[in-house]
C-alpha cells in the first residue's frame, strides 16, 4: 500500500470493523496545505492522489499541487485521478469490452492465460440506451417495444452477453432493468468503497471514497450523493479501467450558497432549470461547482441528483453536493446494507468531510448565491434547455417566437394564421420505416450527426400487425403537443415528481379529462422501483387512462428514441410546415434531437408534461387559461389539478421501502427471459465471428510482443490532410449517418447491406473495419490539399522514396489513400491548425486516426482530451510554433515530411524538428514541440499507445 506522505491511519469502520484510510487532517497537520479549506469534491480527488501516490503515474508533486490549490489561482497542472470504478452504457460501452475483448485474444496468441485481462477496477455496463418507443398507449406498450429492441441490436447483446460471463470485475445490467445513472444511484453506488491490503505487515481493510467516470455525459448525476465523478470519452474510460489515471487540468470552484426552502408548487425540476439557466450565464464551463449551505441540506439526495445531472447543461465538469446525513439516510433508504451505510458515514467523518459546509467555512474560486425561495415554476426551450421561461410567459414566448425571424432564433412564421387547426384522422395504418435515428449518446449532439438512414425493422409487420398508434381525429396547429413524454433519469429518479405526476394524473381522470390521440404519450421510468411505487399508491392506473403507459426501463426519448408519429401527423406537419411542440421531462431539446419533424421542445416537471398533454398545446398560459374540461363540461385550470406538497408526501411514505430495492435488484440478471434467450458463446476468449458487422476484432495487437521498440525519428512521411482552425471529432470521426458512396458505405454494400439497413457509425463502433473507413469522412470536412471540397478526400503522391512527387497527386478518398500508403510503408502526418479535435471526447477520432497509419498530428494547438488521446493511441501529438501552420509554410500535401529529434531521448515538452522537402526540391526545418505532456505518457508513446502499455504490464507480471 502507498503511503509516501505517510498518512495511513485507523479509523472504526462501524459494524465492529476497524478500517485504514489516508487521512487529509494529518496530511494538513504536516503542513502541506490548508485542506481543511479546500472544497469538499477538491478533497475528494486528493484522496485519490494521496492513495495512488507511486512517484511515476502519480508523483508527490501532484499531492502537494492540488493540496495547495489556490482558490483564487489554481495551478496550471493536470490532475492524475485514478477513480475507483467506471459506468458505461451501452453504446459506448461495446467498443470497450471489443478492446478487452482483443487484449485477451492477445494474450491467448502469446501462449498467456487470457484471464489476467480484467478491468482493474469495477465496471458496471447498464444497457439502457437502445430502446425507442415504437409502441405507446396501450399495456403491451412495454413488451413490444422490448421485441423491437432485441431484434435490433441482437449482435451486439449476443457480444455483451459473452462479456457479462467472461469478465469478473464487468457487471451488465441487462435491458428492461433501468437508466444507467438512476441505476447507479439507486443502487450502483456504495458511497465508500474498501480494499483488503497489507498494512503494517497485516491483511488490513483500506477504505476510500467512491469515485467514477462514465461513458455518458450526465454521470454527474451521482455528484448529489456525494460521489466525485464526471463524463469523458471511451479512452479515458479504457484508462481508468485498465488502473491508468484519468487526467484533468486543476479546475476552479464555484461555490453556489443555497439558502431558504422551494415553495409550494416548486418542483425539483423547476429548481434545475433554474440553477441552469443562472450557471450558464456565470459561464462554469469547465469548473467544478460545488453546492452548499442550508438550502442544500434541506433538498433530498433525489433532487440534489436532479441537479447534478444537468450539470452538462450547465457546462460545469461536476455539480457536487457535499455527504451529509442526507446522503446516508438516502443509502439506507434504498436498501443498502448497514455495515454500508455506517462505514460511509464513520468514514467522511473521519476525514472530516461530513455535514454540509456553511457560509465561509470554504474557500471557493467564485462565490454566487440562490434562494431557492425565488425559484418559480417554469419550462425551459425550445431550442435550449438554459432558455427558462416562466409558466405564466410560455404562451406569449411560442407565439412571438413562431413570427420572430429565423436569424434572431424564431420560427419565421410572420404572415401566418397562427391559430389555423388542421383536421388529421387518425386511422389504423402502418407507420412508414420511420424510427427515430440511432443517436449517438452520451455526447453532445449536433444536428449534423443526426441519422438519416434508418434501421428497417417496421414494427407493424415485424410484430404481427400490432398497431403502435392511437387512433381518432384530431386538429393540429402550430404549438401542439404532439410528444408528451415523462422521461429521463433526470427527473424519473425523483419520486417526488413522478409521484406529482401520477397524482395530478389521477385528478384529471377523476374529472373525466383525456387527451388527444395526437399527443404520442410515454412512460419512460429510470429504474422499476418507479413502477412499484406507481403501482402500489395506484397512480399508474391513472397515467394508464391518459395514454401514459409504460413504454420502456430506458432513456427513450431523452435521447431520441421517441419513435415514429402516426405517417399522417408527419405530413401534416410536413404539409403546413407546423411548428408543433414536445413537451418532455428530459434534458436536452435542441432541434432535432427529440424527433426530426418537432421543432419546439420544452424541457419540464413530470407533472407538467402530463399538465400541457392535457391541454395539447404549449400556446397558453397554465396559470390562468384552462387546460380543458371536465366530463361536465366545466373548465378545468391547472391549479384544480396540481397535487400539494403534502399529497406528495403521503404517497412518498406510503410507497417508498429499502425492500422494494433490495428485491428489484436482486438478481436481476436471471429476471429478463429475453435476455436470457439471446444465444451467445461462452469461454474466456471471444469467437470473433467474420460474418458480423457490428463486432469485429481490432487490429490494435497484430503482431503484438514484449519488445519495446526505441523511440525513432519519423522519416519520409506524406500528409493525408492539411486542416484549418477547429477540426472537430466529429469532423475526425462522424456518429451519425453512413452515405452510400463513402468508403464505409461501399464496404457495408459489398457486404451484402442496404443503405437502409446501414445504421449510424455510433451503432457500429465495435466494428473497426467501418470506423477506420469512416476516419476523416464526415461530409462537412474541409482537406485544404483539395481545395474547394468537402468531405473526405485527399490526394496520394505515392511512395516517399526517391526524389518528391512530380505529379500533382491523384484524388481519392483518405481511407483508399491511407491503404495505399500502409501497403509501401509510408509513415503518414495530419496537418491542422488551432483546437485540433475540439468537441466531444470520441475515441474513434484518436482509433480511427492511428489505424489510417497517421504517425503524428501537428496542429497549431489541441484539444486537452483529444491530445491525450493521440498518445493513448500511439499517435504523435506536435505543436508548431506560435503563428505557424500548414498555410503559412505554404504547404499543398504534395511534400515529404520527417519529425527528428525523436530517436535521442524524449521528455514531455521536448523540443524537435520537422523537416519539409518539397517538390522542387527545396527543404525547410521547422521547430515544433512535442506535446507528450507527462512522464507516463512517454510510456504509453513507447509502447505504441495504452492498451499495449498495459497489456506488456499484465504479461510480465503475470
Ligand atoms: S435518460 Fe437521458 S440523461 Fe439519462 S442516461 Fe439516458 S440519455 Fe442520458
Amino acid at each position: 500500500m502507498n503511503d509516501e506522505f505517510k498518512t495511513l491511519q485507523k479509523f472504526d469502520a462501524g459494524n465492529g470493523r476497524e478500517g485504514f484510510f489516508h487521512s487529509l487532517p494529518e496530511l494538513e497537520t504536516q503542513g502541506v496545505g490548508k485542506i481543511s479549506r479546500l472544497p469538499i469534491s477538491i478533497r475528494i480527488v486528493l484522496e485519490s492522489v494521496l492513495r495512488n501516490c507511486e512517484g511515476k503515474k502519480v508523483r508527490g508533486k501532484d499531492v502537494e499541487t492540488l493540496a495547495r490549490w489556490d482558490a483564487k489561482k489554481p495551478a496550471n497542472e493536470e490532475i492524475p485521478f485514478v477513480v475507483a470504478r467506471i459506468v458505461l452504457q451501452d453504446f459506448t460501452g461495446v467498443p470497450l469490452v471489443v478492446d478487452l475483448a482483443a487484449m485477451r485474444s492477445a494474450v491467448k496468441r502469446l501462449g498467456g492465460d487470457p484471464k489476467i485481462i480484467e478491468p482493474l477496477v469495477p465496471v458496471d455496463l447498464v444497457v439502457d440506451h437502445s430502446v425507442q418507443v415504437d409502441f405507446f398507449g396501450s399495456a403491451q406498450a412495454l413488451r413490444l417495444n422490448l421485441e423491437m429492441e432485441f431484434k435490433r441490436n441482437r449482435e451486439r447483446y449476443q457480444f455483451l452477453k459473452w462479456g457479462q460471463q467472461a469478465f469478473k470485475t464487468f457487471q451488465l445490467i441487462p435491458p428492461g432493468i433501468g437508466i444507467v445513472h438512476q441505476v447507479n444511484l439507486e443502487y450502483l453506488a456504495k458511497g465508500v468503497l474498501s480494499q483488503k491490503s497489507e498494512v503494517g505487515g497485516q491483511r488490513s481493510e483500506i477504505f476510500y471514497p467512491d469515485t467514477l467516470v462514465g461513458t455518458d455525459s450526465h454521470t454527474t448525476m451521482i455528484n448529489g450523493l456525494g460521489v466525485v465523478g464526471w463524463g469523458v470519452g471511451g479512452i479515458e474510460a479504457e484508462a481508468g479501467m485498465l488502473g491508468q489515471p484519468v487526467y484533468f487540468l486543476t479546475p476552479e470552484v464555484v461555490g453556489v450558497h443555497l439558502s431558504g426552502r422551494l415553495k409550494e408548487g416548486v418542483t425539483a425540476t423547476d429548481l434545475v432549470l433554474h440553477i441552469t439557466q443562472m450557471l450558464r450565464a456565470q459561464k462554469v464551463v469547465g469548473k467544478f461547482v460545488e453546492f452548499y449551505g442550508e438550502g442544500a441540506a434541506s433538498l433530498p439526495v433525489p433532487d440534489r441528483a436532479t441537479i447534478g445531472n444537468m450539470s452538462p447543461e450547465y457546462g460545469a465538469t461536476i455539480g457536487y453536493f457535499p455527504v451529509d446525513q442526507e446522503s446516508v439516510n438516502y443509502l439506507r433508504a434504498t436498501g443498502r446494507s448497514d455495515e454500508q451505510c455506517a462505514a460511509f458515514e464513520n468514514y467522511f467523518r473521519a476525514q472530516k468531510m461530513f455535514g454540509m459546509p456553511r457560509k465561509g467555512e470554504i474557500d471557493y474560486s467564485i462565490d454566487l448565491e440562490l434562494d431557492l425561495g425565488h425559484v418559480q415554476p417554469g419550462v425551459a426551450g425550445p431550442k435550449r434547455p438554459q432558455d427558462r421561461i416562466n409558466l405564466p410567459d410560455l404562451g406569449q414566448t411560442f407565439r412571438s417566437l413562431l413570427q420572430k425571424p429565423v436569424t434572431d432564433g424564431g420560427y419565421g412564421k410572420e404572415n401566418v394564421d397562427l391559430a389555423a387547426k388542421h383536421l388529421v384522422q387518425l386511422n389504423g395504418s402502418a407507420p412508414q420505416n420511420g424510427d427515430m435515428p440511432g443517436i449517438d449518446p452520451g455526447e453532445e449532439l449536433n444536428k449534423a450527426e443526426m441519422v438519416t438512414n434508418r434501421p428497417t425493422p417496421d414494427p407493424a409487420k415485424d410484430l404481427k400487425g400490432a398497431d403502435p398508434f392511437r387512433h381518432g381525429e384530431s386538429k393540429i396547429g402550430h404549438g401542439s403537443v404532439l410528444i408528451a413524454a415523462i422521461t429521463s433519469c433526470t427527473n424519473t429518479s425523483n419520486p417526488s415528481v413522478m409521484l406529482a405526476a401520477g397524482l395530478l394524473a389521477k385528478k384529471a381522470v377523476e374529472r373525466g379529462m383525456r387527451v388527444d390521440p395526437a399527443v404520442k404519450t410515454s412512460l419512460a421510468p429510470g429504474s422499476r422501483v418507479v413502477s412499484d411505487y406507481l403501482t402500489k399508491t395506484g397512480l399508474q392506473s391513472y397515467l394508464d387512462q391518459l395514454g401514459f403507459n409504460l413504454v420502456g426501463y430506458g432513456c427513450t426519448t431523452c435521447i431520441g428514441n421517441s419513435g415514429p408519429l402516426h405517417p399522417k401527423i408527419e405530413k401534416a406537419i410536413h404539409d403546413y410546415d407546423l411548428v408543433a411542440a414536445s413537451v418532455l421531462s428530459g434534458n436536452r431539446n435542441f432541434e432535432a434531437r427529440i424527433h426530426q419533424n418537432i421543432k419546439a421542445n420544452f424541457l419540464m416537471s413530470p407533472p407538467l408534461v402530463v399538465a400541457f398533454a392535457l391541454a395539447g398545446r404549449v400556446d397558453l398560459d397554465l396559470t390562468k387559461e384552462p387546460i380543458g374540461k371536465d366530463k361536465d363540461g366545466e373548465e378545468t385550470f391547472l391549479r384544480d389539478l396540481w397535487p400539494s406538497l403534502k399529497e406528495v408526501r403521503d404517497a412518498m411514505q406510503s410507497a417508498l421501502t429499502p425492500e422494494v430495492f433490495r428485491r428489484l435488484y436482486r438478481d436481476f440478471a436471471n429476471q429478463n427471459p429475453k435476455w436470457n434467450e439471446i444465444p451467445s458463446s461462452t469461454g474466456d476468449i471471444y469467437q470473433w465471428d467474420e460474418k458480423s458487422d457490428y463486432i469485429h476484432e481490432p487490429p490494435f495487437f497484430k503482431d503484438f510482443s514484449m519488445e519495446v521498440g526505441k523511440i525513432q525519428n519519423i522519416v519520409g512521411a506524406r500528409a493525408l490532410g492539411i486542416f484549418g482552425d477547429s477540426v472537430t471529432t466529429d469532423h475526425i470521426s462522424p456518429a451519425g449517418a453512413i452515405k452510400a458512396s463513402s468508403p464505409a458505405g461501399q464496404y457495408l454494400i459489398s457486404r451484402g447491406i442496404k443503405p437502409e439497413d446501414f445504421n449510424s457509425y455510433g451503432s457500429r463502433r465495435g466494428n473497426d473495419l467501418v470506423m477506420t473507413r469512416g476516419t476523416f469522412a464526415n461530409v462537412r470536412i474541409k482537406n485544404l490539399m483539395v481545395p474547394g471540397t468537402e468531405g473526405g478526400v485527399t490526394k496520394y503522391y505515392g511512395p516517399s522514396t526517391g526524389p518528391a512527387a512530380s505529379t500533382s497527386g491523384d484524388q481519392m478518398s483518405i481511407y483508399d489513400a491511407a491503404m495505399k500508403y500502409q501497403k509501401d510503408n509510408v509513415p503518414l502526418v495530419i496537418l491542422a491548425g488551432h483546437e485540433y479535435g475540439t468537441g466531444s471526447s470520441r475515441d474513434w477520432a484518436a482509433k480511427g486516426t492511428r489505424l489510417l497509419g497517421v504517425k503524428a498530428v501537428i496542429a497549431a494547438s489541441f484539444e486537452r482530451i483529444h491530445r491525450s488521446n493521440l498518445v493513448g493511441m500511439g499517435v504523435l501529438p506536435l505543436q508548431f510554433s506560435e503563428g505557424t501552420n500548414g498555410q503559412t509554410l505554404n504547404l499543398d500535401g504534395s511534400e515529404i515530411f520527417s519529425i527528428t529529434g525523436l530517436s535521442d531521448s524524449i521528455e514531455p515538452g521536448k523540443a524537435v524538428t520537422l523537416e519539409i522537402r518539397r517538390r522542387n526540391g527545396e527543404r525547410d526545418s521547422v521547430p515544433v514541440r512535442l506535446r507528450i505532456d507527462t512522464p507516463i505518457e512517454i510510456d504509453y508513446y513507447r509502447h505504441g499507445g495504452i492498451l499495449q502499455f498495459v497489456l506488456r504490464q499484465l504479461l510480465a507480471k503475470a
